[in-house]
């Protein structure tokens, strides 16, 4: 292999300054993600300085030049590992700021009389530190732990880190053993490598972030804005998983809920009062159903809850004790102290083969059977006898 290092150098800084563009582009688009963002795009600038003082370096006097170069690259590695810390609202800036002192004191000490050992192998070693602490930091944080790309970025930066760990610890070893010959081909391969990474750490980077806010536009997709429950795609996706998911965890019940009279409410006491009663039956809905079941607001004032491993008489009990607790909570809640009360359909799933859709209208049918038989009351699909609710 004949490389030619100035030009590695110059491709690196390209790709350096094109990282940069694209971050501080991709940031106008993700606001809350405006400071690691931020901070990446000023790491990248950071390490094309570093990179430019690499090859000048022999213009400075003594070992200035290199030690400078070791002390901005370290500084880009430690604003990258800063960066990934603020995904989780964690960035830390004593230990960095010492790591970056302790560099300095090495090239200080040991930079003039063994330049070319700190400059080849000892250098390394903070760096091969920020990016495996990196590489640590992905893996811990809360932020990015359901993302496809995590894993991409960890080993990217795991990578590098071992990269530089050898770097540091074997090459001398094996420049003792091969002679001072390998000095140039560890140079070439630093600086190949050096390219590769400036690509992939980037590139990294932004999919994490990218995919972070399609996991929140998909999660928005799903939620009811009003009452925070799932709505009806939101219901049917996760509902229709666990029915297929739960094909041996039988019985499954469903509640279909509809607010008796709710247009009357909207009427008599305005929107706002309506919106509240939505969001209190939500609440009520989701202190007693939560850990059974799965909620959504099916859209206006209907809701539902889905309940494996329920049989029809568990499941009237829990949609008998929501209606309870949301008409005693309606009449004494402050700012609305009215009348509310709720009419629910139960149907319970026939086999094992029984769709979402099919139990949601069987519960529907029953539901349509207890405003018939004037609400506020339970009506099990398929069951001659009604009971009370409330
Ligand atoms: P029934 O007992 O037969 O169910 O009568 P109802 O009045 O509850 O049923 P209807 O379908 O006639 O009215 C539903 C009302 O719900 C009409 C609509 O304006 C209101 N609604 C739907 N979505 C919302 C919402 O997000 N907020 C408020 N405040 N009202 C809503
Ligand atoms: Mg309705
Ligand atoms: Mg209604």
């Amino acid at each position: 292999m004949n490389m030619d290092l100035p030009t590695f150098w110059y491709l690196t800084v390209g790709t350096l300054v094109i990282a940069t563009a694209m971050t501080l582009w991709e940031r106008q688009a993700h606001g809350e993600r405006a400071v690691p963002l931020g901070i990446w795009a000023a790491s990248y600038v950071v390490f094309a300085i570093g990179c430019v003082f690499a090859m000048k370096r022999d213009a400075f006097p003594g070992v200035t030049g290199a030690a400078l170069t070791n002390i901005l690259f370290v500084l880009a590695y430690l604003m990258v590992l800063q960066g990934v810390r603020c995904l989780d609202g964690k960035a830390r800036i004593a230990w960095p700021a010492a790591l970056l002192i302790a560099v300095a004191a090495i090239w200080a000490i040991a930079g003039e009389p063994y330049p070319v050992h700190v400059w080849t192998y000892v250098a390394s070693l903070p760096i091969a530190l920020a990016c495996i602490l990196t590489a640590i930091a992905l893996s811990r944080s809360r932020a990015v732990r359901e993302l496809r790309s995590r894993p991409v970025a960890i080993a990217v930066f795991f990578g590098h880190g071992v990269f530089y760990l050898l770097r540091g610890t074997v090459a001398p070893l094996l420049v003792a053993f091969y002679g001072e010959s390998l000095l140039p081909v560890l140079a070439e391969v630093t600086m190949y490598e050096a390219v590769l990474f400036t690509v992939a750490m980037p590139m990294a980077l932004m999919a994490l972030i990218r995919e972070e806010y399609q996991a929140q536009l998909l999660a928005v997709s799903r939620t009811d804005f009003l009452t925070g429950l799932r709505n009806r795609q939101g219901f049917f996706e996760l509902g229709a998983r666990a029915l297929r998911d739960g094909a041996t965890q039988r019985p499954v019940s469903l509640l279909a809920f509809d607010l008796d009279h709710f247009k009357a409410i909207n009427d008599r006491y305005g929107h706002d009062a309506g919106d509240a009663v939505l969001k209190l039956f939500a609440t009520v809905a989701r202190d007693i159903a939560r850990a059974d079941g799965i909620i959504g607001r099916l859209g206006g004032e209907e809701f539902a809850i889905l309940l494996p491993g329920q049989d029809s008489t568990a499941a009237s009990r829990i949609g008998e004790a929501v209606a309870r607790g949301f008409a005693e909570r309606a009449a004494r809640s402050d700012g609305l102290k009215l009348t509310a009360t709720v009419s629910i359909g139960l149907a319970e799933a026939a086999s094992n083969t029984t769709a979402l859709a099919e139990l949601l209208s069987a519960a529907d049918l029953a539901l349509y059977k207890a405003k018939a038989l004037g609400r506020n009351r339970i009506q099990v699909a398929g069951a001659k006898t009604v009971s009370e609710a409330a």
